[in-house]
């Protein structure tokens, strides 16, 4: 099996984790701070380790000595680290996973197992419920409640994986099967061919006259950690990675019923079963039949043919009233990824990104956009570095020189404004009026109640130099709720004003929702797909929003940043005229 060659990242990731094991151990504190010391230095070195310990400067890193050096070399070259594989199977995996909860150190999971001996969050909440942290030293009352709420988020959250966390692996074992000399055909179903933003396993559809064969060989495949179940057509197995697989193998004639069935959304499912038989079909994932007869399609567009409907896209397959425009020919035409010109929300090392406009500009443009809009944090922004009038001035002259330089090219001057809790934005007039663009976005006090936020972001919405509202609900996919807004009257308000709404194309926002993309589109409001890019790689996280936007019907002029340079420059010029 190809082993994954670790980059420093990897390295200080794992060490950091050895400093958590030690700790949860209770190991002596200068051992723990040693290891999370040169985790640091790793972390924030600009060489390649490989490189280092192949000319034995190894020892020269801050922190780094005799048995951290070998440590690093053992991960550089195997991979894998012994010293960390021990100490994992030394600590409870419960006390693992006590860390994912918030407020939970390794300290006071270490007290609660000396104190209550807890060694699973099952017992911990348990414990909760009978209030024995309460009295318990370096608890209390509230901390109690807060673990409480931790335990119920992960229970949420558990078994969901982000799109953006599974899809290169799903591609991976795609690619796998259909190199496989038995197979005829393969595809991704389920909720990842539907481009959901959250799913729960990797659904794959293979064509093979050999079945017994082809699962024989899955299991082997390196991605594969365990076979959960087998049978002769199908199979569950946990990927290295925690995701399950569930793979079904058929006969190349029913493929693509399987295909259909097994992408779903189950209601859509129902909805074209429910059409067919009152069309006097019999529609199974088996085939299509009338009076016992197969109707045969060889792809999945010949089914909805039958059926007197146009090829619905995957990402539609919702019961979104997709069926009742297939049928009328009223598909949207979606949005696809060559369609984006340009790319929004960008961030340099300026504010809290790690790259410079420079290499941020030579990534979009490598990737084929023409523009990009710079939005770094700002002043009211400390936390990430948000810039004051100095640094902006700073910052516009290395844009206008570098506009200069770059052919065929445009960087925007922008900024991410923060929504000040009363709804005003940072900055006065004066350099507000300096800007091309203006992303307004909540980064603070996200407990309002819903009535007060949502005044708090229209007053945003109305100031005249906003030009986009940013990741609109501020959710964590995953991890944080959105805050209490009412999206509705925000879009309304948007369209009154002429603002863009963000669709923050991270994987752990995807926020504006894309179930409410088309009633944004039907009020008339110009989606724009941004990364919010905090380096060079962030910027291809754009497609990512460009899947969400196919699920939320978007058209290319559905969306801004389809427009073409030129365009776009007129576009802003207006919305400037304006305030
Ligand atoms: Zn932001
Ligand atoms: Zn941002």
């Amino acid at each position: 099996m190809p082993r994954k060659r670790l980059d420093n990242k990897g390295v200080s990731l794992i060490l950091q984790e050895v400093a958590l094991l030690l700790e949860l151990k209770g190991e002596n504190p200068f051992k723990v701070k040693a290891y999370s010391n040169a985790a640091r230095s790793i972390e924030i070195l600009e060489e390649d380790l490989e490189k280092i310990i192949r000319e034995g400067r190894l020892r020269e890193i801050k922190g780094v000595g005799e048995a951290l050096a070998l440590h690093i070399t053992e991960l550089v070259k195997t991979g894998k680290l012994g010293l960390y594989e021990e100490l994992k199977s030394s600590v409870p995996p419960g006390h693992l996973e006590m860390l994912k909860i918030p407020g939970l150190g390794p300290k006071k999971i270490k007290a609660l197992d000396d104190a209550l001996d807890i060694k699973t969050v099952g017992e911990l909440e348990y414990a909760c419920l009978e209030n024995r942290l309460i009295e318990l030293q370096g608890f209390g009352l509230k901390t109690q409640e807060k673990i409480l709420q931790g335990i119920q988020q992960i229970k949420k959250y558990q078994g969901r994986y982000l799109y953006g966390e599974v899809i290169q692996t799903a591609q991976d074992i795609l690619k796998r099967a259909l190199a496989h000399s038995n197979v005829l055909r393969a595809s991704l179903a389920g909720s990842i061919r539907r481009r959901m933003e959250i799913v729960r396993n990797i659904n794959l559809v293979v064509s093979s006259p050999k079945p017994h064969d082809f699962l024989t060989a899955f299991s082997k495949f390196p991605e594969v950690e365990v076979v959960q179940f087998k049978d002769k057509a199908s199979g569950r197995y946990s990927l290295v990675s925690g995701v399950e697989v569930e793979l079904r193998i058929t006969p190349d004639q029913v493929f693509p019923y399987h295909l259909l069935q097994l992408t779903g959304s189950l209601s859509h499912w129902n909805a074209i079963c429910e059409r067919a038989r009152s069309m006097g079909y019999r529609l199974t994932e088996e085939g299509l039949r009338r009076d016992g007869r197969i109707i045969s399609s060889k792809e999945e567009a010949g089914i909805f043919d039958v059926l007197g409907l146009e090829f619905i896209p995957p990402e539609l397959r919702e019961e979104q009233g997709e069926i009742e425009a297939a049928e009328v020919h009223q598909l949207p035409i979606l949005i696809e990824d060559r369609d984006i010109k340009g790319v929004f929300h960008v961030h340099s090392f300026y504010s809290d990104g790690t790259s410079s406009i420079r290499a941020m500009a030579q990534a979009a443009k490598e990737m084929g956009f023409s523009y990009m809009g710079l939005s770094d944090h700002s002043e009211t922004a400390r936390y990430a570095g948000g810039l004051t009038p100095e640094k902006l001035e700073k910052q516009w002259k290395e844009v206008d020189q570098l506009n200069e330089e770059m052919d065929g090219f445009h960087i925007f001057k922008g900024i991410e404004s923060d929504i000040l809790p009363n709804g005003s934005l940072d900055y006065g007039e004066a350099i507000l009026k300096q800007f091309d663009f203006v992303i307004a976005s909540v980064h603070s006090h996200f407990n309002m109640p819903l009535e007060e936020m949502t005044q708090r972001v229209i007053k945003a919405l109305r100031n005249p130099y906003t030009t986009i509202l940013g990741h609109p609900t501020g959710r964590l996919l995953l991890a944080r709720e959105p805050y209490a807004v009412d999206m509705i009257r925000l879009i309304d308000e948007a369209s009154r004003s002429g603002v863009s709404i963000e669709l923050n194309a991270h994987p752990f926002r995807l926020d504006i929702d894309w179930r409410l993309c088309k009633y944004a589109k039907e009020r008339g409001i110009k989606i724009i797909i941004n990364p919010d890019a905090h380096e060079e790689e962030g910027l291809k996280d754009t497609y990512f929003g460009v899947g969400i936007a196919r699920k939320g019907w978007l058209e290319p002029g559905d969306v801004l940043n389809t427009m073409d340079l030129e365009e776009m420059k007129e576009f802003l010029k207006k919305r400037r005229g304006r305030s």
